[in-house]
This record gives C-alpha cells, structure tokens and sequence, in this order.
C-alpha cells in the first residue's frame, strides 16, 4: 500500500487544523486521535480568548468545528492511539496501541501536553471557565473580579501582582508557613487587594458552568471564598510523547525541539501546538503552529521525487 503523504498524530487545535490545511492541498492525510475529550481543549468547559467566539465557546464544541473541517477537506480521520514510530527510513512507520501500522513520508507530532498528578474536584471540570494557568493569556477575563492563585513560587507571587492590577481583590494561597521568594517581591505583596492565607491549600473548585468559589483547608479549618477565577502554580505538567522514545531532539520535560518551520531534528518530522511549547499558551496559538506545520509538510514534500 502507498505511504500517506502525512500522518498527524493527536487531533488539538495544532494537528487538525494541520490536516485540515494539508487535506485542501490535496494531499494524502491521516489523522490519528484518541479522543477529543483526552486532549486540554476538548476537556475545557470552556474557551475563552479565541478568536471570533467574543462570548468564548465550549471546549468540546470548538473541537468539533475543527473536526468537521477536516472531514470536509478531505483527510482520513481514525481515533486510536499511538505507541511507537519508527523513523529510521523514509517511508516512515507509525504504529498504534492496537498494533495497527501505517507507513507516511511526513510526521507532524501534536499530541500535546497533560498536567502531572492531582487535580482537586473541580480543578478539571471547570477549567477556562474559571480555572486558568497563566494570568498573563486569561487574567484579563476576570478584571473588577475576586481572585485566587495558589502557589509559593516567584511565579505565583509576580502573578499575584499582575492580577492585583485588574482584579478587585486577591487571595494568594500558599502551601508553606512562608513564600520562597526574595524580600523585595514580599514587599511588593504588601498591597492592600492582596491577602496572603499560610499553610493553606486548594480543596475544591465549586460552580456548575462557572467558578464561583474555592474551598481552601487553612489552619485545619475548611473555608470557603467566593471567587470568579482561579489560578494554580502547584501543578506540574509534561508534554504527550513518550511514544516518541527521544527519536527527536527533545527537552527534559519532553518538549520537542523545532526551527522557525515547525521542522524536528528528524527530516520530514514536525511538530507543533503543547508539544513544542514551555509553557501554557492558548488554542489560538496552537492551531496557528498548526497551520505553519502544515505550510512546511506541503514545501518539503514538494521536494521528494
Ligand atoms: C499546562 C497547560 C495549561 C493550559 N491551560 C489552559 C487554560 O487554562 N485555558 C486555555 O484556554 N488553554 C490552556 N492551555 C493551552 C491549550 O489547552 C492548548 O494550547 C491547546 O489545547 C493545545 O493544543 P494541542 O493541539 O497542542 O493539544 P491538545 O488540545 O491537548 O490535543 C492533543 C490531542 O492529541 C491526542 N493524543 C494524545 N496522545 C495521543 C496518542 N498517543 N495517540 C493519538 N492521539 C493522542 C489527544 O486525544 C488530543 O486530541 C494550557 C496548556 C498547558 C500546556
């Protein structure tokens, strides 16, 4: 059987707005997918900041817009997932969990990123409906409001103060009888918006289509703070690629090296969306990255015979 032209592994707003571009170029398009709901956009209950959707959008929805794109350009679509790749040769082979293989002159990898161990009720549920990663992309979406952001970290403190410019008020919960930062931030915290709760932790997220508030055990006592949004700084996080077995050049923390076109270490391997990123950033940005993958499997594959 021919190789396909491509197989874009996970279906994110990076790999199908990817295979949805290649697909209008008419090329031989596989996606491989495990699941809408498995990856961080189509388990949001919401996104919000994306462009055209002013009053934002439920995660599983966007993603199904984005399918459908891709189903009406014209790529072949399998939901599975994947748990090796061989890329010692050009045709490439990609082998999924159930031992189905599939060979391709081009990979895009967009499998995305996962946060690492506990998530408190709630944590998952609403997420960017009020939980949020970064105040620098969504702090804005909850100005004149009541935050909370849990942490003892520079970065949880520095995104105390970026929220304290917008919101009306802010609790920094911290896990430890102190900050582990330098005097100088403490001093910055000194601000009459902020209260500091010690020795404190997240228990719950409450709302049903928002957060509304956050249960907080404080010195043994169960407390509860009305809130509009919440953001955390305990979690860690990696991206999705233990398949990839360091076949390309990666982080630590398995982020996968690329150049300005997307293009891994391997030739004829891109990737693009959470996977390439060091931090959180937004959907908008991850079906961009998808896009310019595209745009580079298109030019490179122009070049093979
Ligand atoms: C730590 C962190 C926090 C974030 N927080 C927020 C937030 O609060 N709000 C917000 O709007 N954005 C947030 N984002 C950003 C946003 O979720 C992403 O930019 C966007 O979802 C990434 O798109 P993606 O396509 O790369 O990955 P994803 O949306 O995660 O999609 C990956 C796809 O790959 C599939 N997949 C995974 N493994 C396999 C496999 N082995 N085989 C086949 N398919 C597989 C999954 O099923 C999924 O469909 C955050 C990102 C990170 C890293």
């Amino acid at each position: 059987m021919n190789p396909y032209d491509v197989i874009i592994l996970g279906g994110g707003p990076a790999g199908s707005n990817a295979a949805a571009r290649l697909a209008q170029f008419k090329r031989q398009v596989l996606l491989i997918d495990k699941g809408i709901g498995e990856g961080f956009t189509g388990s949001s209950a919401r996104v919000q900041n994306f462009p055209g959707f002013p009053e934002g959008i439920s995660g599983p929805k966007l993603m199904e817009r984005f399918r459908q794109s891709v189903t009406a350009a014209g790529a072949e679509i399998k939901e599975g997932a994947i748990e090796s790749m061989d890329v010692a040769a050009n045709p490439f082979t990609v082998t999924s969990q159930g031992g189905e293989s599939f060979a391709t002159r081009a990979v895009i990898l967009a499998t995305g990123a996962a946060f690492q161990g506990h998530l408190v009720p709630g944590e998952r549920e609403l997420r960017g409906a009020g939980v949020f990663s970064d105040a620098h992309l969504e702090g804005a979406l909850v100005a004149g409001g009541t935050v909370v952001v849990i942490g003892k970290t520079q970065e949880a403190c520095k995104e105390a103060l970026l929220l304290a410019r917008s919101a009306n008020r802010v609790y920094l919960i911290v896990p430890s009888s102190k900050l582990d930062v330098p005097e100088g931030l403490v001093r910055q915290l000194q601000d009459k918006k902020i209260e500091i709760i010690f020795s404190a932790s997240l228990k719950q997220v409450n709302g049903t289509d928002k957060v509304t508030s956050v249960t907080v055990l404080a010195a043994g006592t169960e407390k509860e703070i009305q809130a509009d949004g919440v953001f955390s700084y305990t979690h860690d996080w990696q991206t999705v690629s233990a398949y990839l077995k360091d076949r390309v050049q990666m982080t630590e923390k398995g982020i996968v090296m690329v150049d300005d076109d997307m293009a891994t270490s391997v030739k004829g391997i891109f990737a693009c969306g959470d996977i390439i990123c060091g931090r959180p950033q937004l959907p908008a940005i991850s079906a961009a990255q998808g896009i310019l993958a595209a745009l580079s499997v298109e030019k490179y594959l122009g070049t093979l015979s």
